[in-house]
């Protein structure tokens, strides 16, 4: 209480932030006087360039840096807009800075200079642009003294094209390990819908708290990418694992115009900074096929997140882009010691990259390679120093199937080598952080996790509530699991729970199903069925019972469930019941033709309700581009609970680049010294002001 009451004090300490007085009045201008900020409108030609000047300079304007982070630079002149790509680009550091070359500056030439001509749609209607490009990129390259620094490229004609960077200060070590736990898509109504159906409710209080509720800080982190206002998983993974805004489906890039999606301007993580300048162990673990866009963005550089056969082999190898080469430790990629997760199809042939066989090539590198939760247990208990525990060709199956109707994964073939039998014996999320753990914490130099709950986000697209909402308390128990082993060793470990960006996911009451269900017998209209839906008053409790206390529903199949839903959907049929053959399929592809009358240059699938889903439900007649099939992600600012060394700076609203930098700050990964020192009273108000 007396640490709270003091930080109430620092708390009345607080300034407007720098970062945020920036944004509205620092931008960089150019010639015409218009700096990089996206133009107006529902495209962008290309994100990162000057529309009036046809400059582009990559990492873009307002980009913050830990110093000594590697990145690469790239530049490009459109000689649509200039008639000529002749050019000089140079960097100069604050205001009085003389401007140096960006070869002497950073003491690299630059390794190449590509002319080449690209096409790209102009706006929403549709015209295809060509235009004549010039690009260069400054590979693996770094700044290591705090401050401003402008880059300017100028045309020979004159035009010019500037971008300010910030370096931020070196902070001093305060926590030994760092864990960052994201929930994808995962929001506020989510986990109050959560905590409702796994705790209960008396009196209108909740009976317990869920373990997230338990963290002492909490904020908000804005997620927009630089490209647009909603952002995907990779976007924005890549700002919590570098601190940099990126654009949709590119992982730790800045997506420029060049073809080869390895070769764009790439941003080190931290989990590479980690294990490069401290020797920390690092390791990942999600849901999903380890290759999805959350888990990759912890070691992979790629323009492009469907990538998936390029993604495993920068696992095992690194970026071997002839023009771009990034190997943390030679020859072995990141040289990760914990991989655990789905996507085995990737690891073999015929999806693997040249039909390599990577389970083999992770058993050559030092790896004990899983494949069952059995397995994994047998590696952790064998002492392994590097696990790899890959558990089904796809994305694992969901804490439903796993725990309430086994039967769904009984009948499917994805075991994880492609031999065609049953993924029966899959961890929990729990186990997998329970063996991870165990293994880093072996490194005396600390490490970096990134776990990730895959399938809130998956089945939050998929509009199957129930899954969605078991995947998420499921998170909550290994946040717990983490939180429990933090404590009995003395907190020396930040541990972030947040999600990447949200859905329109709440709740507006509770449904009668028996109501509903004798309504949809009797062929009513669906006026006659949204009658069993209870709003205010009429709403009382739904039928979750927890008699067990494992924090799971001892049913997913009340009487009463919830009215609840996303404000974005495809065309669907609801009838606020558990999925029990498996994961919803809400909308199919209109029968053979493309929705080509709606847009000639842009012909697309259009998705009609499942007529196998929900069945008799009420009719939803979609509000999303036809091409939808599932809900989308939406613009909301997401939570995040902090606990440990460092955590202090997130309890606070902020974009989610600042995620990178509180759990770059807590390791001190800029310091030369990597003495762990605890927070003092003085360093957390620091904290609290520095932003
Ligand atoms: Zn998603």
């Amino acid at each position: 209480m007396a640490l709270r009451a003091a930080l109430a004090v620092c708390l009345l300490a607080v300034v407007l932030p720098p970062a945020l007085a920036q944004l509205g009045t620092t931008n960089v201008t150019s010639a015409n006087g218009l700096g990089l900020t996206p133009t107006i409108g529902q495209y962008l030609d290309n994100p990162g360039c000057n529309a009036q000047s046809g400059g582009c300079i990559w990492p873009t304007d307002l980009a913050e840096f830990s110093s000594g982070a590697l990145f690469d630079i790239r530049v490009e002149v459109h000689s649509a807009m200039n008639g000529s790509t002749a050019h000089t680009v140079t960097i100069q550091n604050g205001a009085a800075g003389t401007p140096q070359s960006l070869d002497s500056y950073f003491g690299v030439t630059n390794t190449s200079s590509s002319p080449y001509t690209y096409t790209y749609v102009s706006d929403y209607s549709g015209a295809t642009v060509r235009n004549n490009s010039v690009g260069e990129y400054w590979r693996n390259v770094t700044i290591t003294d705090p401050g401003t620094y402008t880059v300017t490229l100028t045309t020979a004609g004159g035009q010019v094209t500037k971008v300010s960077w910030t370096i931020r200060p070196v902070t001093t070590r305060k926590a030994t390990n760092v864990i960052l736990f994201i929930a994808d898509g995962m929001t506020v109504p989510m986990i109050t819908a959560a905590r409702l159906v796994s705790r209960g409710q008396a009196a209108g209080k909740f009976r317990r708290p869920m373990y997230m509720d338990t963290m002492p800080y909490v904020g908000l982190a804005h997620t927009s990418g630089y490209d647009a206002i909603i952002t995907d998983s990779a976007n924005s993974a890549t700002a919590y694992n570098t601190g940099h805004k990126s654009a949709v489906n590119a992982l730790n890039v800045y997506a420029d115009t060049t073809s080869n999606n390895l070769g764009h301007a790439k941003i080190e993580t931290i989990g590479e900074q980690a294990k490069r300048r401290r020797g920390m162990a690092v390791g990942v673990v999600s849901t999903a096929e380890i290759q999805d866009a959350t888990p990759a963005a912890v070691f992979a550089h790629t323009r492009r997140r469907d990538d998936k056969n390029f993604i495993t082999d920068q696992m095992f190898f690194g970026t071997n882009v002839s023009n771009g080469a990034f190997s943390v430790v030679s020859g072995k990629g990141l040289n990760m010691e914990v991989i655990m997760g789905g996507g085995g199809a990737y690891f073999h042939a015929p999806k693997s990259l040249n039909s390599q066989d990577y389970y083999g090539v992770a058993a050559g590198q030092g790896y004990s390679v899983a494949l069952n939760k059995t397995a994994m247990y047998a590696a952790a208990a064998g002492g392994a120093s590097k696990v790899l525990g890959i558990f089904h060709e796809g994305n694992m199956d969901k804490w439903l199937d796993r725990n309430v109707y086994p039967q769904n994964i009984a009948a499917q073939k994805e075991y994880p080598d492609g031999s065609g039998r049953a993924a029966t014996d899959q961890p929990g999320l729990v186990d997998m952080v329970n063996v991870s753990l165990s293994v880093l914490s072996k490194n005396p130099n600390g490490f970096y996790l990134m776990v990730e709950a895959a399938s809130v986000d998956k089945m939050a697209h998929a509009l199957d509530w129930e899954r969605m909402l078991g995947e998420l308390i499921e998170f909550d128990e290994a946040v717990g699991y983490a939180l429990a082993w933090n404590a009995a060793r003395g907190n020396d470990t930040l541990i972030i729970a947040t999600a990447d960006h949200g859905h329109a996911y709440d709740v507006w009451g509770t449904v009668d199903t028996q109501v509903f269900n004798a309504a949809v017998t009797a062929n009513a209209s669906d006026a006659e069925k949204r009658k069993a839906i209870g709003v205010y008053q009429a709403a009382g409790y739904p039928g979750y019972t927890n008699e067990d206390v494992d924090n799971f529903p001892d049913t997913w199949a009340p009487r009463y469930t919830l009215a609840q839903g996303v404000a974005d959907f495809p065309p669907f049929n609801e009838n606020f019941q558990v999925k029990m053959s498996g994961v919803r399929t809400p909308a199919v592809p209109a029968g053979g033709s493309n929705f080509s009358t709606f847009n000639a240059s842009r012909p697309q699938t259009y998705y009609v309700a499942n007529p196998k889903d929900s069945v008799g439900g009420i009719t939803q007649n979609g509000n999303l581009d036809p091409a939808q099939s599932q809900g989308v992600h939406t613009l909301t600012d997401v939570p995040v609970f902090a606990q440990g060394p460092g955590s202090i700076a997130l309890a606070r609203v902020q974009d989610n680049t600042r995620v990178y930098f509180a759990m770059h700050d807590a390791l001190g990964l800029s310091s030369s010294d990597s003495t762990v020192t605890p927070d003092t009273m003085s360093t957390m108000c620091a904290q609290v002001r520095g932003f």
